[in-house]
């Protein structure tokens, strides 16, 4: 294995990888609207073009929705097989009045990429792109098998993904899965992460009197629908932080005494953390550090809440109806479905007797916790050292990535390979989303170092 010549060729090689990852960034892969059919499919074709050009026989499977890329070079037999996860599609750009340069027109300014899916996820999933590139430049053959699954409705929620999964078992199977769309821990300090947090959210509506009502004429008798909903949402924590919803905490693994040791390491600050978010200070579950509470801890969140007049000036109503978004985020062990049913049964406690509540369970995920000791994720870590010139930090991180359940539950493959480039500041998803070109070089050298040494890892 031509290794030296294999990252040679990346360093060599950044000015005309980075210009073509701008095509990619140029296409406005919008997977939330039906109006970018056409760039959903330009982009699905984009992907697809590269892999055959790597030699991976590739073809794009129509869904009912947006196409999802498949592309194999699986001819070392006794070699492990690598199963490589990206997507094409990206956020909105709006506020697109926010961005310095425009989200399809990409720029780059002080060493950084700037445009929708920078970081999420074209430019990391192209690193593993570029890496193959390269070790089949310095290569004959790739030292191990490699398969390639690109999707384009991540950020729509993966949902014919999960039936591309069902029905193609045989074709993705694999002994390990490699994802890089999430991040680093801190700009130059590169993760591994091995815990991802569930998510079980679900809309809870208030109605009180069949329609509003004067507030002079009833008011003192008529039940209020936003005043009921405030009572059941300020019961929803205690004051120290907790989620008071009985049960809720029964299942949830706790974190263990080395974890908690490595992440007391990381020395991630209260000032800190509330400086970065411009916030006067921070929240949470007492008896937890801030890194603790944002990653391996459950949380319940108001995402939003709605009810009566908000207009200009005044409207004297007693609103009949309210209603309130709210989101769960799950520790390992907890099981959406009974913590629906946890919230469910505790709203019907303590909501006023002269209200109707009801609850609509919307998208859940379960949580991960990926299994830390076996020679693939050995094998990760040492490639991001050498990769990235320092060895990478376990992390658990608070957000969910809905592909990593469907390998795992559907495919039945592990280990779970969770390698993020970017940094927590790359604004994914808001205006003026970045990827520095050392972390997009870096990571394609990481991605090679992890597929050749995977062939000798045994
Ligand atoms: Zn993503």
């Amino acid at each position: 294995m031509q290794l030296e010549n294999t990252l040679r060729y990346i360093d060599e090689h950044m000015e005309s990888a980075v210009s073509d990852l701008l095509d990619f960034l140029r296409i406005p892969s919008i997977s939330t609207s039906s109006d970018h059919e056409a760039d959903m499919r330009a982009a699905a074709e984009w992907v697809r073009t590269r892999l055959e050009n790597l030699g991976f026989a590739s073809r794009t499977y129509d869904t009912k929705r947006w196409p999802v890329v498949y592309g194999e070079r699986c001819r070392v037999p006794g070699a492990p097989t690598l199963l490589v996860y990206g997507h094409y599609d990206v956020q909105p750009p709006e506020p697109l009045e926010e961005w310095i340069s425009p989200p399809f027109e990409p720029a780059i300014r002080d060493g950084e990429i700037f445009a929708r899916g920078a970081n999420d996820d074209k430019g990391q999933f192209y690193t593993h792109i570029l890496a193959v590139e390269a070790l089949l430049a310095a290569n004959e053959e790739l030292p191990i098998n490699v398969k390639f699954l690109v999707e384009g409705e991540e950020e729509i929620g993966s949902k014919n993904l999960a039936v591309f999964l069902k029905e193609f078992r045989e074709l993705l199977k694999a002994d390990a899965f490699v994802v890089s769309d999430s991040s680093q821990f801190a700009a130059g300090v590169p993760a591994v992460t091995y815990g991802l947090r569930g998510i079980a959210c679900l809309q809870l509506e208030i109605q009180g009197a069949k329609f509003d009502l004067h507030s002079g004429l009833y008011g003192g008798v008529a039940p209020n629908a936003p005043q009921a909903l405030a009572d059941i949402l300020a019961s929803l924590k205690t004051p120290d932080g907790k989620v008071a919803i009985p049960g809720f905490y029964d299942r949830v693994l706790p974190l263990e005494d080395w974890e908690r040791r490595e992440m007391a390491a990381l020395n991630l600050s209260t000032e800190d953390l509330a400086d970065s978010i411009g916030a006067p200070g921070l929240i949470g579950e007492s008896g937890y550090s801030p890194l603790e509470r944002k990653t391996a801890r459950p949380t319940l969140e108001i995402n939003g809440v709605w009810g009566g007049f908000a207009g200009e000036g005044t409207k004297t109503v007693i609103p009949s109806k309210a209603g309130a978004k709210i989101s769960m985020r799950l520790a390992p062990n907890q099981d959406p479905d009974e913590i629906f049913r946890l919230f469910e049964d505790y709203v019907d406690k303590v909501k006023p007797a002269a209200v109707t509540a009801s609850v609509q369970r919307q998208f859940h995920a379960s949580p991960v916790l990926v299994e830390r000791d076996n020679r693939f994720v050995k094998t990760a870590s040492e490639a991001i050292a050498k990769g990235f010139g320092r060895k990478p930090v376990f992390l658990r991180t608070g957000g969910s990535i809905p592909i990593v359940n469907l390998v795992k539950d559907q495919l039945g493959v592990e280990p779970l390979l969770i390698l993020g480039w970017g940094r927590p500041e790359n604004r994914s998803h808001s205006p003026n989303e970045r990827f520095s070109l050392d972390d997009f070089r870096m990571g394609a050298r990481s991605a090679a170092i992890l597929i050749a040494e995977l062939a000798d890892s045994d």
